[in-house]
């Protein structure tokens, strides 16, 4: 193997303590201590570990943890309500709802009811348009993730050519606004690419989003390549990524492995994203390099 593993659990440590040294700081100024309040509609044992492990996380950077675990037969309007209720809560600084939602409630019409402000998953229409206009905007954890871990490792990423698989509305999308808006040449793969092997070989970076495991072959990939794979997949009890990593990190300069790559950036990057919502609610300036 010759590629350099890029640790994300050790990433994620990094980005953890930042926000948790950057709390006190903000409860001297306001009284109070961030909030993020999660929501979840069911009983999904994985999504309630998963929220459970956003709480506990929320609480040991020192913040505010607002759980909400709702029935599964909860109705549209009931979520409803209660998010209206988070808006005009003044120690909520953001609001998770998570997804998948159950086939009764229309996910487009809940996270449009989600103060923008507030909007830590960064999915609202208008944080999504402000990220595509290149102004300030609440990002989704995973691209914003998958950016400061591309940026720890590469620097300066201005001119790169860069392909992201995969073009979904929480990943695929805003990680390719992302990598424009660090001057990247970027070209954006799903579904009906042809020839995606040809494609994939001339991303300098590879971010695969897709969900189907190990489809992304090492012999697609340039050599010296930086590889992200955002993919998580469940196969034979295990989890896998979408990038074939035995052959990929044979290629590679640098690889994310699965797990411990993407996956525990996205709580700390939510994290980080309570605390500047928090500072932007309070008229504050979050603190620089977060
Ligand atoms: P979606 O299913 O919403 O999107 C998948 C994308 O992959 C679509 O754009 C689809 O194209 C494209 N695609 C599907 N098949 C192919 C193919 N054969 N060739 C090329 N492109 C293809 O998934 P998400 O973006 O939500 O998630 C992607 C993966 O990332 C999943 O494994 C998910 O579990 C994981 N994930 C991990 C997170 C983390 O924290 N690490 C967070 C979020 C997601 P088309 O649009 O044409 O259908």
């Amino acid at each position: 193997m010759s590629a350099d593993i890029i640790d994300g659990k050790l990433f994620a440590e990094g980005v953890k303590a930042r926000v948790a040294a950057a709390v006190p700081a903000f409860v001297e100024k306001t009284g109070r201590a961030p909030g993020l309040a999660v929501v979840l509609v069911g009983e999904d044992p994985p999504s309630r570990v998963y929220v459970r492990s956003k709480g506990k996380a929320t609480i040991a950077a020192g913040m505010e943890s607002f759980e909400h675990l709702l029935d599964d037969d909860t109705s549209q309007q009931a979520l409803l309500d209660l998010v209206r209720a988070l808006n005009e809560d003044p120690n909520v600084d953001g609001i998770l709802v998570q997804l998948p939602l159950p086939g009764q409630i229309d996910e487009k019409a809940v996270i449009g009811a989600i103060d923008p402000a507030k909007d830590v998953d960064g999915f609202h229409v208008d944080n999504a348009g402000k990220l595509a206009v290149g102004e300030d905007a609440l990002v989704p954890c995973t691209p914003l993730g998958c950016i400061m871990m591309l940026k720890d490792r590469l620097g300066d990423l201005s001119g790169l050519e860069a392909v992201v698989v995969g073009r979904s509305n929480i990943v695929g999308k805003p990680m390719a606004q992302l990598l424009l808006k660090e001057n990247c040449t970027v070209t954006i793969a799903h579904s009906r690419t042809r020839d995606l092997a040809d494609v994939v070989g001339r991303g300098d970076i590879v971010v695969a989003a897709v969900g189907r495991p190990a489809m992304v072959k090492g012999d697609w990939i340039k050599p010296g390549a930086t590889v992200i794979d955002v993919g998580i997949n469940r196969v034979d009890g295990k989890l896998v990524g979408d990038v074939d990593f035995g052959s990929a990190s044979e290629v590679a300069g640098a690889i994310t492995p699965v797990p411990g790559g993407v996956g525990p950036m996205t709580i700390a990057v939510l994290l980080r994203n309570t605390l500047v919502a928090a500072h932007a609610r309070e008229g504050l300036t979050p603190p620089e390099g977060l």
